[in-house]
């Protein structure tokens, strides 16, 4: 059986990623195929609700959603097979 460490251990990488601009990540769709940056995406809800849709702009699934309450966000990315961060 392997050794493994429990998430905490990802506190330090994941905080390098996420403190860039997210906009400009890369993704790429996974029904589709098409990698572009978040910004490519088509966003809906914007103007209700508390949450976001970002739709692929290839072929219109959802990439993403995000949730927004007064106290928490949840961030979907199921959509999306994987997220390129330059750093
Ligand atoms: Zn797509």
């Amino acid at each position: 059986m392997l050794d493994y460490v429990d998430g905490s251990s990802l506190a330090g990488p994941m905080r390098e990623l996420f403190a860039v601009d997210v906009t400009a990540v890369e993704g790429r769709c996974a029904a589709c195929g098409l990698t572009g940056p978040i910004a490519a995406l088509h966003v809906y809800g914007h103007d209700h609700g508390p949450g976001l849709v970002g739709r692929c702009p290839g072929c219109d699934e959802i990439v993403l959603r995000l949730v927004r309450t007064p106290t928490d966000a949840w961030l979907d990315v199921r959509g999306a097979v994987s997220l390129r961060f330059s750093l």
